[in-house]
């Protein structure tokens, strides 16, 4: 695993936010991946990842559907490895 810094918004001030945490929660459509934010002005949230203010997350829409399973799609990212 390699540690990457992801930058987003705050949701509630807009400046910019750390991903300094992950962690898949389970909800009622199943296992739901959070990340927890935390701001320069030191606001502290854990939220969906779907709800980052990113353009990184590569699917906008997935993850509906009962299975939850259909994790990996080969031509859905741009994904560099160094
Ligand atoms: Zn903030």
């Amino acid at each position: 695993m390699v540690p990457t810094l992801q930058v987003t918004a705050c949701p509630a001030c807009g400046l910019p936010a750390e991903v300094w945490d992950r962690a898949v929660l389970a909800s009622t459509d199943g296992p739901v991946e959070h990340a927890r934010v935390r701001c320069l002005d030191r606001h502290v949230f854990l939220l969906p990842v779907a709800m980052l203010a990113d353009s990184s997350t590569p699917e906008p829409s997935g993850g509906a559907d009962a299975g939850g399973r259909s994790r990996s799609r080969p031509n859905a990212t741009t994904r560099r490895t160094s």
